[in-house]
């Protein structure tokens, strides 16, 4: 939208105009009582901006559409549904249930962790192989022997697997393994990371960064739609906030919010944002309540012994109890956990 300056001459609108065809958009001029505005239609770049910023007689460019037209539901209006082998979805009528250890730990730990959840209903194992971890000196992953793992684990089960790629060099070796690449919070904005995610044939899961807006994450989501891969679901896993008796704040609101600006599915990740499991099975309600179309768990066979992530870890009894718990409010909300 220009908004031309109240002294404005009909020859400054004019040309104004002229550009705006030049550049191959459509004017819409409306005269108001004071001022004029003229709408242009079309896929605007910054740089188009600028050139008509310039003009003489433009007082100001407003952008109405935002920054993440890929991203947003008015490009893509109905849900948009990641689909898997064995009728496995992301974004349907099912919540799906992905779980599994913060990280991979080693053969016995993952096959503990898979059979239990595995049994409980769960279609998608998650584990990390690569972990970002806050501290160089905590255990960083067992990396591509992790992601070994993880495959030969959940195909002994029927599972498909979700885990984390920190390093855009990573991306392809990643894909080889695994079902589902996790971007985690840190990495958000890691913009040769999510430009390699978006070259790669495999379902992203980008999660929110700490202190990152909705708007950013969606502007995140932008660069893997935008880099031709069209499968990517966002994660809620709560955000920086004033309070020192959570780990992280779920931003339950940002669901509907997300749910209004984007038609990509949307994941909430209960564990990150309690910090400590008996919290997770309440927001994992709430979060299923308000809309969430999937949830990342982590489960560990003994929490105690974990090497990361072991307070917040559901043990192998809690985590069934909260599938039968999640199953219900699916189904309150006319959706089935799966
Ligand atoms: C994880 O899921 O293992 C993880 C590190 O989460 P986040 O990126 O949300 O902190
Ligand atoms: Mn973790």
């Amino acid at each position: 939208m220009i908004v031309m300056a109240a002294h404005a001459t009909p020859s400054d609108l004019k040309a104004v105009v002229a550009r705006i065809r030049l550049l191959g958009f459509t004017p819409h001029v409306s005269h108001g009582r004071e001022r004029t505005i003229v709408g242009v239609v079309g896929h605007e770049t910054d740089s188009d901006l600028e050139a008509l910023v310039a003009l003489t007689g433009v007082e100001r460019v407003v952008r109405v559409l935002n920054d993440y037209p890929l991203a947003s539901r008015d490009f893509h209006p109905a849900d948009r549904v990641i689909e898997f082998a064995n009728g496995v979805r992301l974004g349907g009528p099912e919540v799906l249930m992905m779980a599994g250890p913060c990280a991979v730990e080693g053969r016995e730990q993952l096959e503990e962790a898979a059979t239990a959840v595995a049994s409980a209903g769960v279609r998608v194992l998650r584990g990390g192989a690569f972990k970002p971890r806050t501290s160089p000196y905590s255990f960083q992953g067992l990396g591509e022997e992790g992601l070994r793992m993880l495959r030969s684990v959940a195909d002994g089960l029927g599972l498909l697997v979700i885990t984390e790629v920190v390093a855009g060099e990573d991306v392809d070796l990643v894909a080889r393994y695994a079902d589902l690449l996790q971007v985690g919070a840190r990495n958000m904005q890691n913009y040769r990371l999510l430009q390699a995610c978006g070259a790669v044939d495999r379902p992203v899961v980008l999660k929110r960064g700490l202190s990152a807006t909705v708007d950013e994450l969606l502007q995140a989501a932008e660069y893997i739609l935008a880099g031709g891969n069209q499968q990517v679901a966002l994660c809620e896993r709560g955000i920086r906030s004033f309070e020192p008796s959570i780990r992280f704040s779920l931003d339950i609101t940002s669901l509907p919010v997300l749910k209004r600006l984007t038609s990509l599915p949307i994941v909430v990740d209960p564990s990150h944002a309690a910090g400590r499991s008996e919290y997770v099975p309440a927001i994992a309600r709430a979060a299923v309540a308000a809309g969430a179309d999937g949830l990342l768990v982590e489960v560990h066979p003994r929490p105690s012994e974990a090497l990361s992530d072991g307070a917040q870890s559901l043990d192998l009894n809690a985590f069934s109890a909260l599938m039968v718990e999640v199953g219900k409010i699916a189904e309150a909300v006319g959706r089935r956990a799966a």
